[in-house]
């Protein structure tokens, strides 16, 4: 299982490089970021989130958890339409908020193999993408807020951290990891 950083870890805001090399490597925390994503649970995760700073994401919005996907070297070649999701993030548990962003996206990546692909994602899909692919831009949700809301959301937050910590350390690693 992986750390999951939590904002406003100044990691987070770290521009992530292209991998170069699709190998072994790749493909062991490609599979220890599905399970630390399902295990969270969340619906998406990207390198940035366990301070990988490559170009890569792991996502899978089925009911059943059973259509992982994964982009790597992701680039979004068109967009369509707009849509309002309430958004929340494995890096910034607990908190929700609508955040605008385009209704479909095209979007060519590398996949696990390192076989280039190209597809069309619509809806929730659509929203997870684009939410990850910020991260690899060291973006979080919480920027598309006003500077008030994004205030509120640091204190929260940082309360939460500070009775984590006074429930015990080793404990406190151990939820973090649950929440959402
Ligand atoms: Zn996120």
């Amino acid at each position: 299982m992986l750390t999951i950083l939590e904002f406003p870890d100044p990691r987070l805001r770290t521009r992530a490089q292209p991998v170069e090399r699709v190998d072994d490597a790749l493909s062991r925390l490609i599979d220890d970021m599905f399970e630390t994503m399902y295990a969270a649970p969340g619906i998406g995760l990207a390198a940035t989130q366990v301070d990988v700073h490559r170009r890569f994401m792991v996502i899978d919005v089925s009911e059943e958890k059973n259509a992982p996907l994964v982009f790597i070297n992701p680039e979004i070649l068109e967009k369509q339409g707009a849509q309002t999701y309430q958004e929340g993030c494995l890096s910034v548990p607990g908190i929700y908020a609508d955040v605008d962003r385009a209704d479909r996206i095209r979007v060519r990546a590398l996949d696990r193999h390192g076989q280039p692909f190209e597809m069309w994602a619509d809806g929730l899909l659509a929203v997870c993408i684009q939410h990850e692919m910020d991260h690899l831009d060291g973006k979080v949700f919480v920027d598309y807020l006003s500077p008030f809301k994004r205030e509120q959301v640091r204190k929260r937050l940082a309360k939460a951290a500070k009775e984590r910590a006074a429930a015990g350390g080793a404990d406190a690693d151990e939820q973090r990891r649950h929440t959402i």
